[in-house]
């Protein structure tokens, strides 16, 4: 019988095994600059002409290559980077595969100049379609230049399929900044068809970003800086009112690699949840340093995705720090007050020395006191607001305390005691009203909160933690409970089976059309359960979340509205009480999940000009 398998010959391999690591001219690009970077150049050169189409050559003045280097560096699996698998878990460079010059050379005219230093004379190779044309001694400064000359020149298809100048142009140029970004202290330069295109030199990271996107990008940054035993944070985010309907300059670097990150992207965005609208996409540079062992970059040929040990942890990280630094650089009125990032850091693992936290309260301090800042007074640190708008119940002067009076059960005492033993106390100057509205007195009059909406905010909070960082409680069911859906359906749920389970469900079975539950979240009645997958199936039918990010929080929105307690359900006091703490210590207790308003404040000047 004939034998029908057969080895492909090498430059066949390299041809399809180059179509992982070169998609593109800026693939090239990449590879070219980060070589350069890891042989610890200062000065980079980058020449383009076509976009690419023709040349991208890399020159630098890094360590270079001996003459047998000159020549096994074309070789698959030619690396000087790694000699084992376990130095994988332990990388300090960006290659470390040994596959892209085979890759390039197996697709492109290649011309390689390199020479050691202290060596009097270098290197010169010709390769064509992983061939080696022709190998010289030749005269050359120290360092390396790689010209990479009609790419893809024998896979037709794959060069037709390239894009337009603009295009490519742009991808460039997005891989250059990337790493031009990520190595300020190195002096860069790109040319294109003969002009200079940037010429960025040694700097600091402020001055690289703004060389980069232009002067005026200099006001707009607001600094973050986090350190913890896990990660280090630095980094630049852009102030709220610059963020764009488009997606911009968003970069992450994890060890100075950039990466893509739905997940950490998550994390700056719910940062400034509240202060940019929803289509609109806030900038960051930010720089995550974790111990090389800590992530796996392997998990994606071209390297910009990674996956952290401690996701959770990150994220966590990631969201109290640059909410931190918004508040801190008072970006926006709503973040008038300083805030201690550990007063919402959902993570317990953080074991920094705790810093006593420079938060200048004004007790007397009455937010409500000037319209113009009504809106914004709910963002602080919530039982110390919720404080600062009810001491003074008691002493202040007698304009306001008869307004307490008429809602007030007990008297003005009972009320000075509020906040001496803080607990239980609040009960007695609310109320609700219609079974839709909780009525409380403030300082400076009255509060009016959305029962509903305000339940919604404090579900929601706290399910988004679940999802991400820690899993919620549930309670056992006695007996499981079976529900039917449809396959799509059941498609719906089974993506969403992780999170779910986080929130607080314990199936039993997920089968194609069956569902078995053995628990559900604490505060979810069972008759209701059927009732809250259906809304959630709806709701995310209608919205399809693109990246598992906005699964997250569309399952807490939808989770939060059918699991609050709806207008009509009548609260006793204890229950008022309870609903109005919770609230303030939510991060953003003045709005519910979908930016509706969940409370009012009434001045007690605005009932004096009524009677007037
Ligand atoms: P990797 O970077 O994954 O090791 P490459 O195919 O990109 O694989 O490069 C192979 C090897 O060639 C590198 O490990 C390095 O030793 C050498 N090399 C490539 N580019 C340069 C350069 N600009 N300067 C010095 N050495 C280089
Ligand atoms: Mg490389």
């Amino acid at each position: 019988m004939a034998d029908f398998i057969q080895l492909l010959p090498d430059h066949v391999a390299n041809q399809i095994a180059a179509g992982e690591v070169v998609q593109r001219p800026a693939s090239v690009v990449k590879e070219l600059l980060e070589n350069a970077i890891d042989a610890d150049a200062t000065e980079i050169i980058l020449v383009l002409k076509d976009s690419g189409k023709t040349l991208v050559q890399v020159t630098d003045n890094g360590k270079g290559m001996s003459t047998t280097d000159a020549r096994l560096c074309f070789e698959r699996h030619a690396t000087s980077k790694i000699k084992s698998a376990e130095d994988l878990f332990n990388l300090h460079t960006k290659g470390f595969r040994g596959e892209a010059l085979a890759s390039i050379a197996a697709i492109a005219h290649v011309e390689l100049k390199t020479k050691m230093e202290g060596e009097d004379v270098g290197t010169r190779i010709l390769i064509e379609g992983s061939e080696v044309m022709a190998q010289e001694v030749a005269v050359l400064p120290k360092g390396t230049t790689i010209a990479v000359k009609n790419l893809f020149y024998n896979i037709p298809a794959r060069r037709n399929f390239l894009k337009s100048n603009p295009v490519e142009t742009r991808h460039i140029i997005d891989e250059f900044h990337r790493v031009a970004l990520a190595h300020p202290k190195v002096n860069f330069r790109m040319v294109h068809n003969g002009n200079d295109v940037f010429h960025l030199s040694e700097s600091n990271l402020r001055q690289r970003i703004v060389s980069i996107f232009g002067g005026k990008t200099n006001e707009k940054l607001v600094p973050v800086s986090e350190e913890t035993d896990i990660v280090k944070v630095h980094g630049f985010v852009l102030k709220p009112e610059y963020a764009k309907k488009s997606r911009g300059e968003q970069f992450f670097f994890v060890n100075d690699r950039f990466i893509k990150s739905p997940y950490l992207h998550h994390a700056v965005l719910s940062a400034f949840d509240g202060l940019v609208k929803s289509d609109h996409y806030p900038g960051y540079f930010l720089f995550l340093a974790v111990a090389p062992h800590a992530i796996d970059i392997n998990i994606h040929p071209t390297k910009t995705e990674v996956k952290f040990e401690e996701e959770h942890a990150i994220y966590a990280m990631l969201l109290a720090t640059v909410k931190h630094s918004l508040g801190q650089f008072s970006i926006a009125p709503v973040l008038d007050f300083e805030r201690d990032a550990s007063f919402e850091t959902p993570y317990g693992y953080s074991k920094k020395s705790p810093v006593l936290p420079v938060v200048e309260v004004d007790k007397d301090y009455n937010p409500f006191k000037n319209s113009g800042t009504k809106k914004s007074a709910f963002r602080k640190e919530s039982k110390e607001v919720w404080e600062s708008l009810c001491v003074g119940l008691k002493d202040d002067d007698e304009d306001s305390l008869s307004i307490t009076h008429n809602f007030a059960v007990e008297s003005d005492e009972v009320t000075g005691k509020l906040f001496d033993d803080g607990t239980n106390a609040l009960g007695k100057v609310t109320f609700q009203l219609q079974q839709k509205y909780i009525v409380t007195s403030i300082k400076s009059g009255l509060m009016i909160i959305h029962q509903n909406l305000a339940h919604q905010r404090i579900l929601y909070e706290d399910l988004l933690k679940s999802i991400t960082v820690q899993e919620a409680v549930s309670q056992q069911l006695l007996f499981p409970l079976s529900l039917s859906f449809t396959k799509p359906e059941m498609t719906i749920l089974l993506s969403l089976k992780e999170q779910l389970e986080h929130a607080g469900f314990v199936f039993s079975t997920l089968k194609t059309k069956q569902l078995e539950i053995t628990g559900i979240p604490v505060g979810v009645t069972e008759s209701k359960v059927s009732t809250i997958l259906e809304q959630l199936l709806a709701d995310f039918e209608r919205e399809v979340p693109d990246a598992g990010f906005n699964q997250n929080d569309l399952l807490a929105k939808s989770l939060a509205k059918s699991m609050a307690i709806k207008t009509g359900a009548v609260l006793e006091p204890e229950a008022q009480e309870h609903l109005i703490h919770q609230l303030f210590a939510c991060k953003e207790p003045s709005f519910s999940p979908d930016q509706k308003r969940v409370l009012i404040t009434m001045d007690v000047n605005d009932f004096d000009k009524k009677f007037a």
